[in-house]
């Protein structure tokens, strides 16, 4: 048995604490909400009063927080992680950031003696309650391979994808082609509707075709071909258009500082954008195919 210390039990962390504690591990909750605080304790947690509490004796810690600027204030600030864990603790971030700051945060606790990792994660907060989530991990292999325990418990398909932030850069430019191929996905359909093929047919065949992607044949944003798709139940999410906008900002933010050309990024950024402007981005993110049919 570890002691972990987890913190930010959202949609996201609720199912990733309780599936560690289920494995028998002594998981201390800490969250800024009260609800979140219960809501682990029920599944298995011990609540934490303070972050200093959370991790003054965990073995391992995992955050679970929303953007790059929480997560540095947590391991950073004043009455922070670094100041408060365990000599020679193991981090692991599996928070969607911002590569810079993973990289940062990852620094610094290198320099402090610590080992970490960043791991963000893909499969939904449905992965995160089954324990099937993909984690895409960047750091030092030694710090990879002390964290896969703990990786293997809360998910299915482990990978390390090098140094520092490289989990956010897999992250990041995976989510990009996905919001792209989403919109073309979606422009394929409306077309072939106005020209007077309905979206069966046009599925059967491109799905077979050269045209066939995930956001086809796994999510189809088209209502009728692929039953559990969210286009089938008015576009509940799902993984909504805000967090599609999310991602698709920190790759072009990433794009920008490498120097990487990226236009259907950047284009694709300002329609999940026009989801937001339309207050339509609480919509899964193949909600998009109303923008592209002029249907808010
Ligand atoms: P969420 O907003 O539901 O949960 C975040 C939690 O962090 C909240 O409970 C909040 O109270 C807590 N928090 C914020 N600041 C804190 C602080 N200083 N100290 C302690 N707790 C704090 O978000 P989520 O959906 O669980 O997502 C978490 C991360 O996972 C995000 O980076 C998101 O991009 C990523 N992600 C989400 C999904 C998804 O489908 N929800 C999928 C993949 C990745």
């Amino acid at each position: 048995m570890t002691v972990i210390g987890f913190i930010g039990l959202g949609n996201m962390g609720a199912g990733m604490a309780a599936n560690l504690a289920k494995a028998g591990h002594d998981v201390r909750a800490f969250d800024l909400s009260e609800a979140a605080l219960i809501k682990a304790s029920e599944a298995g947690c011990r609540p934490a009063e303070s972050l200093a509490d959370c991790v003054n004796d965990a073995d391992v810690v995992v955050t679970m927080l929303p953007a790059g600027k929480h997560v540095r204030a947590v391991y950073e600030g004043g009455d922070g992680i670094f100041k408060h864990a365990k000599d020679g603790a193991l981090f692991i971030d599996s928070s969607t950031i911002d590569v810079d700051s993973a990289r940062h945060v990852i620094s610094e606790a290198t320099l402090k003696g610590f080992a970490m990792i960043d791991a963000p994660v893909s499969g939904g907060v449905g992965g995160a309650a089954a324990g099937t989530l993909t984690f895409m991990c960047g750091g030092e292999r030694g710090s990879f391979e002390k964290a896969r325990p703990y990786l293997d418990i809360m998910g299915q398909n482990i990978f390390h994808a090098g140094g520092a932030g490289n989990g956010q850069v897999a992250k990041i430019a995976n989510n990009m082609l996905l919001g792209i191929h989403m919109i073309g996905t979606c422009e394929a359909f409306n077309l072939a509707e106005k020209l007077g093929l309905d979206a069966q047919t046009f599925y059967d065949i491109s799905s077979t075709a050269s045209g066939q992607n995930w956001s086809m044949t796994s999510y189809c944003p088209a209502p009728g071909p692929v039953q559990s798709a969210p286009s089938n139940r008015d576009y509940q999410a799902g993984f909504t258009a805000a967090m599609m906008l999310k991602d698709m900002r920190l790759s072009q933010e990433a794009a920008k500082s490498a120097g990487a050309s990226t236009p259907l990024g950047a284009h694709s950024e300002t329609l999940y954008a026009a989801m937001e402007a339309a207050g339509q981005d609480g919509l899964d993110f193949s909600g998009i195919m109303r923008l592209i049919k002029d249907d808010f």
